[in-house]
């Protein structure tokens, strides 16, 4: 019989025997004493590299008998063979299906082509499987309940926190508070990614190379994106994508911000960063022909800025300075009103921590509820028509908090004696931020052969007040 010599070293044995010279030696014997050929010998050493990675020995010696090639294999004992359960179940559902022996210079010999063999590797099987379930579920388990308590279990230091989780890395914090100030505002998660990278932090996670140390990987749009939408910035717990509980560690933004903040980044509408830095109204604003995003460019003559409509024909290219002129001029007379704070705040303003206590009270309220179900306290179709109702609600709350959380952007205009002054302090990017809120803008032809700016081509629609959670 054609044998395989599978060996392993490990570093949870410090016995002079498990040295690999040693487990190769006695398994020679053993196959000579019992008049095996050896036609392989694998070695897999633990001790190096990446715990995780795969077995190439085992997976070799797996393959070897998978194509029939060998009907023995040979190891020093059973739990040098294999080192996890999952393994072992995978190695004797190999072995039976290919009636191979498993011998072992320590321990019993497995013939699974006898029916005692079998039998006494269906046992080994099963425990192995049990041993499985049970350990999952009790992860399982364990997970699920550290996250209803709050609790972090450990895993990559969250950005803006230390390695324990739960203490507050002020230099982090402050990046990622500018970084929500800065999307709100108008920025692009690149823009916010090439600050991060410029003011040296990085994801944490190093790029691997054979040899190498590794390099810190920069941050790019993708990985902003996910730090920005992270409730732990706000203290919530989240478990399988949901909120579960308020967390164990202190708040970096306030709850509005953050919602505000997701609303713009899941506007599927939302106005990308390469709208090009000097255009004040390239995609914000609309063909007034056709609706489709008006974009910069398109200029007749070189050097001029303008606007057109994107559409492939294309209703208009139009000179950029007076149709920007005009617009701002409404934004600064707007905002230069004796009541244009009272009409954007008292009126407009939710109650903030009105709402944040209404958003506690209804996932306190959906908790109850869970509960009232387990105890038979309540149907599962009453539960659901409850909780359906209480989560409509909960939206509408957390939109109004998006809400207050935009509105912050009016404040320094609002709070400025020269309201052009302060706008034309702004960058254009908290510009558009500025009408975003305030306005939709149609753009139309300009007419043929005008040549003087005509304000009627340039339409500007204020936006209401529960126009603000869509748009
Ligand atoms: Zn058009």
């Amino acid at each position: 019989m054609k044998a395989f010599v599978y060996l392993r070293i490990s570093q949870d044995r410090t016995d002079e025997r498990s040295a690999v010279d040693r487990q190769g030696e006695d398994c020679l014997k053993l196959a000579s004493d019992r008049g095996w050929e050896v036609v392989a010998t694998e070695v897999d050493n633990d001790l190096s590299a990446a715990g995780k990675k795969r077995r190439k020995g085992f997976e070799a010696m797996l393959t070897a008998v998978e194509s029939g090639q060998v009907g023995v294999v040979l190891a020093w004992a059973l739990d040098r063979l294999q080192r996890n359960r999952r393994d072992e179940l995978r190695l004797y559902e190999l072995c039976q299906r290919k009636n191979v022996v498993l011998a072992f210079v320590k321990g019993p010999e497995l013939d699974f082509s006898t029916a005692a063999g079998r039998l006494v590797a269906d046992q080994l099987g099963s425990v192995a499987r049990f041993e499985i379930e049970q350990k999952s579920e009790r992860q399982v388990r364990a997970a699920e309940q550290a996250a209803k308590q709050g609790r972090w279990v450990g895993g990559r230091r969250p950005f803006g926190y230390e390695p324990d989780g739960l203490t507050v890395r002020p230099a982090e914090a402050a990046a990622i508070q500018a970084a929500y100030d800065s999307v709100l505002y108008g920025a692009s998660l690149r823009e916010v990614a090439r600050t991060w990278n410029s003011q040296g932090f990085t994801t944490g996670q190093r790029r691997y190379k054979a040899g190498h140390e590794g390099e810190p990987s920069l941050w790019r749009a993708d990985s902003v994106r996910v730090v920005l939408l992270n409730p732990r910035n706000i203290a919530k717990r989240v478990y399988k994508g949901e909120i579960v509980a308020d967390a164990k560690w202190p708040a970096i933004v306030s709850e509005e911000r953050f919602a505000a903040v997701t609303a713009v980044l899941k506007n599927p509408a939302r106005v990308s960063g390469k709208a090009g830095g000097r255009y004040l109204l390239s995609g914000l604003a609309r063909c007034g022909v056709c609706g489709a995003p008006v974009h910069a460019g398109g200029a007749s003559r070189r050097g001029v800025r303008a606007y057109r409509c994107s559409a492939s024909m294309g209703h208009f290219a139009r000179r950029a300075e007076p149709v920007e002129e005009y617009v701002e001029s409404v934004v600064v007379g707007i905002l230069s009103r004796p009541d244009a704070a009272r009409l954007m705040q008292d009126d407009n303003r939710p109650d903030a921590e009105e709402l944040r206590a209404q958003a506690v009270g209804l996932r306190e309220q959906l908790d109850a509820d869970a509960v009232d179900l387990a105890n038979d306290r309540m149907s599962r179709s009453q539960f659901h028509a409850v909780t359906a109702q209480r989560r409509a609600k909960l939206a509408t709350i957390e939109s109004m908090l998006a809400d207050a959380g935009r509105l912050d952007v009016l404040g320094p205009l609002l709070a400025a004696e020269d309201v052009r002054a302060a706008w034309e302090s702004l960058s254009v990017s908290r510009q558009r931020a500025v009408l975003h809120i305030l306005m939709r803008i149609v753009i139309h032809p300009p007419g043929r052969g005008v040549r003087k700016f005509d304000s009627s081509t340039v339409e500007l629609i204020p936006k209401r007040r529960d126009d603000a959670g869509r748009h």
